[in-house]
């Protein structure tokens, strides 16, 4: 078989999920909470589902979750988003994502994108038959670098992928960063897709969406995912927002890669959001706390660190205690010390020689406290 994405194999979070859940090890690889979700919310979807809201949603999404969904933006952002014209619910970021490049990419196009990204970014601009031109971000501030993105921009260039907060780094843009993108974007002429997640934990400050910034706010498809936000990460629903004429391109795509999201789940959601309108204002304290008790736990350990500035991970350097590859290191660790974590370079097109492992901190306290204790005998 003469395969369409020869580079890609099994992801790093399966393969991670896997081997913790084997040698039964604290899972602190894939991103997901080990605490539950508000008891209103699940309570939300049990009623949904048994009053029989469960056929097909409207394609674009309930309508009164979209609602939901601008009033939030609005509050959080100070912006006004149409929910008719401009929210799409999707089954997922991923699925938003993956029908943003669909939409936009056509053959030959180029797509800048920062290493390291995200996995599901190069397989579908592959899939689309585009090609991806991977931009390092320098460790340690996981930064763009401006001049060589510069160099990279073409008349070629169709789209430029953006994370912030950023998975796997937990660093946010910064705070010129949009502004440079938009004068690049005005010149170039080219699309952005800001997968904007994590929007609700940034750590100091708060998070800066695209879709306040005049120049960026006309061309790019922003990206959320509830799951994040409400802890619910298998319930696989988030929503894209984008100005109208794009949003009809996107919705062209998705409509035959998924066509709708899950019923009760948006009637769950947009149940809780009604009446929780401030729940996500909590959740940077929440997160914040919980990088702090690993942190605290991690002192006189052999890792160094920043801390993370935003998302639920937290890159630990392990450079004083070896120089093994991070791939191997983690399996080794594993299995060993009974802490699962996930290394950085399936992240890169051209890996540094890197000694960094990423650790998920959406985690209860006491479990961060015995992962940190046992990454504290290495
Ligand atoms: N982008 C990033 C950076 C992520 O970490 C994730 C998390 N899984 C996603 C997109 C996908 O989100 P979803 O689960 O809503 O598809
Ligand atoms: N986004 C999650 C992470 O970075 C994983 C989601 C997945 O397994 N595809 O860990």
């Amino acid at each position: 078989l003469k395969t369409k994405l020869p580079k890609v194999g099994t992801t790093i979070f399966t393969t991670m999920s896997a081997l913790a859940q084997q040698t039964g090890a604290l899972n602190l690889s894939q991103g997901f909470p080990d605490f539950e979700a508000p008891q209103a919310l699940r309570e939300a979807l049990g009623r949904h589902a048994m009053a029989g809201n469960n056929q097909y949603a409207p394609m674009a999404g309930l309508l009164r979750l979209r609602e939901a969904v601008a009033s939030s933006v609005l509050l959080h952002r100070g912006v006004a988003v149409d929910p008719e014209t401009e929210i799409s619910i999707v089954p997922g970021a991923t699925e938003g994502i993956f029908c943003c490049v669909q939409a936009l990419v056509r053959p030959g196009d180029e797509v800048i994108m920062f290493d390291p990204a995200y996995d599901s970014y190069e397989p579908a601009v592959d899939l689309a038959g585009g090609r991806a031109i991977r931009l390092p971000l320098p460790a340690p501030e996981f930064q763009i670098d401006w001049d060589r993105f510069e160099q990279a921009l073409s008349n070629k260039t169709r789209l430029v992928m953006i994370n912030s907060p950023h998975n796997p780094c937990g660093t946010n843009l910064e705070p010129e960063a949009l502004q440079r993108l938009a004068e690049f974007a005005e010149r170039y002429d080219f699309y952005v897709c800001s997968d904007e997640v994590y929007e609700h934990l940034v750590f100091d400050g708060s998070h800066r969406s695209v879709l306040q910034v005049p120049g960026l706010r006309e061309r790019s498809f922003a990206h959320f995912s509830f799951g994040k936000t409400f802890s619910v990460t298998g319930w696989k629903t988030g929503y894209c927002i984008a100005p109208a004429d794009l949003t009809a391109e996107l919705r062209k795509v998705h409509q035959y890669v998924a066509f709708v999201a899950v019923t009760p789940v948006q009637h769950a959601l947009a149940d809780f959001m009604e009446a929780e309108p401030n729940y996500a204002f909590q959740l940077a304290d929440e997160y914040r706390h919980r990088r702090d008790v690993f942190l605290n736990a991690l002192k006189g350990s052999r890792f160094t660190w920043t801390p993370s500035q935003g998302s639920f991970f937290q890159l630990l350097d392990y450079s004083a205690i070896t120089d093994e590859p991070d791939t191997i290191l983690c399996q080794r660790w594993t299995k060993e010390y009974g802490v699962a974590s996930i290394p950085l370079t399936p992240f890169y097109e051209t890996p540094p020689k890197s000694s960094y492992l990423r650790f998920c901190f959406a985690k209860t306290d006491s479990v961060l406290q015995e992962a940190a204790k046992r990454l504290c005998a290495i």
